[in-house]
C-alpha cells in the first residue's frame, strides 16, 4: 500500500528534550507507532541461535516488555560467526544460549523483563502460548515449528516463522483471526514432514542417516540470518502495533501495513530478489480447518 501523505495537523510534535533522552525517539516519530503497546506486549522467541540472535536484539532495542526465550542448547564455537550475543567466551564454557542472550538483554535494555527456558519446545507449560502477544520460531527443525503453529493457531496468537539456507530464507506469518489464509502445517505433505525430520537440526547432535553418512550441517552466513531476521521481527512489530486495530475495524492499519498471514516472503540472495508467495489453505489440515466443522 502506497504510504499516505502526512497531514501537517497529524505530524506529532516532540518535546525537544526527549530528542536526545528518549531511547525511543526516533521510532516514536514513525506515524502510527504506538509505544506503550510494545512496552506492553510478551513475545516468545524459540531458538535463540543465529535468526533467533538477531530477532531477540531488534525486539529488546525496540523495547518490548517482556520477551520469553526457548531453547535448550548450549553455545560451540562455530556458533559465533553469525550469532551477534555470543561470545568466545561463552563458547568456551559451552554456556546456555538463553542464559547468555538473557545477560545480554540485559545490557542492551534493563527495561526489558527475560524469561529464560531451557527446556525442549514440547516439555514447556503449555500456558505460555496464551500469555503471548505473538510467537517467533527461528529453528530449523519442522517438528518444533509445526508444534509452535499449533499451539499458536489454537490459541489464536499471530505466529510469526522463519527458515534460513546458504543464501536463501524464508517468512511466513500465520493467525487464525484470518480464517480463510493457510497455516504453516497447510502446506507440508507427510513427505515432507518424514524427509525434514530427518533432516539434521543445527542446534543438535549429529546424526547419521542410514546409510551410515553423517548428515550434512545447514549452511549459513550472518548475512542471510540478519535479513530474515529483520524481516521477521518486522512482522512481530506489526502484529503488536496492528492488531487490535484489525481486531476493531476488520482491516490493517495502512500505517503499519499487513503482516504476511498465509503468505510466505522468499529471499534470493543470489538474484538479489524477494519474491511473495501466497500459501493455499489445505481443506485437510487439522490445525486450521478445525473451525469450519
Ligand atoms: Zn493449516
Amino acid at each position: 500500500m502506497q504510504k499516505e501523505e502526512k497531514k501537517r495537523e497529524d505530524i506529532k510534535v516532540y518535546e525537544i528534550d526527549s530528542i536526545d533522552t528518549d531511547m525511543y525517539d526516533r521510532q516514536k516519530r514513525i506515524f502510527g507507532w504506538d509505544q506503550k503497546k510494545i512496552s506492553d506486549a510478551t513475545v516468545m522467541v524459540i531458538g535463540v541461535g543465529a535468526t533467533g540472535n538477531e530477532v531477540v536484539k531488534n525486539l529488546i532495542l525496540t523495547g518490548v516488555g517482556k520477551l520469553i526465550l526457548i531453547d535448550y542448547d548450549f553455545i560451540n564455537i562455530s556458533n559465533l560467526n553469525r550469532c551477534v550475543l555470543f561470545n568466545s567466551q561463552s563458547a568456551q564454557n559451552k554456556d546456555y544460549k538463553v542464559d547468555v542472550v538473557k545477560n545480554a538483554c540485559e545490557e542492551l535494555n534493563p527495561n526489558t523483563e527475560v524469561l529464560g527456558i531451557k527446556k525442549d519446545l514440547k516439555d514447556i507449560d503449555k500456558t505460555l502460548y496464551e500469555k503471548s502477544d505473538v510467537i517467533c520460531s527461528c529453528l530449523d527443525n519442522v517438528e518444533a515449528r509445526v508444534e509452535a503453529n499449533n499451539y499458536a493457531y489454537y490459541y489464536g496468537v499471530p505466529f510469526v516463522d522463519s527458515g534460513i539456507e546458504e543464501f536463501f530464507g524464508s517468512v511466513q506469518s500465520v493467525y487464525s483471526g484470518e480464517e480463510e489464509a493457510a497455516c504453516l502445517q497447510c502446506n507440508i505433505s507427510n513427505a515432507d514432514l518424514d524427509l525434514m525430520w530427518q533432516k539434521f537440526s543445527c542446534t543438535g547432535e549429529e546424526i547419521e542417516s542410514e546409510s551410515g553418512e553423517t548428515i550434512a550441517k545447514i549452511a549459513t552466513i550472518i548475512t542471510t540470518t540478519s535479513i530474515i531476521g529483520g524481516l521477521q521481527s518486522q512482522q512481530v512489530l506489526k502484529f503488536l502495533l496492528g492488531l487490535d486495530y484489525f481486531k476493531e475495524n476488520g482491516k490493517w492499519n495502512p500505517h503499519i501495513g499487513k503482516p504476511l498471514i498465509g503468505k510466505q516472503l522468499n529471499y534470493n540472495g543470489l538474484l538479489n530478489k524477494f519474491n511473495i508467495l501466497k500459501k493455499f489453505q489445505n481443506p485437510d489440515c487439522w490445525t486450521c480447518s478445525y473451525k469450519k466443522n
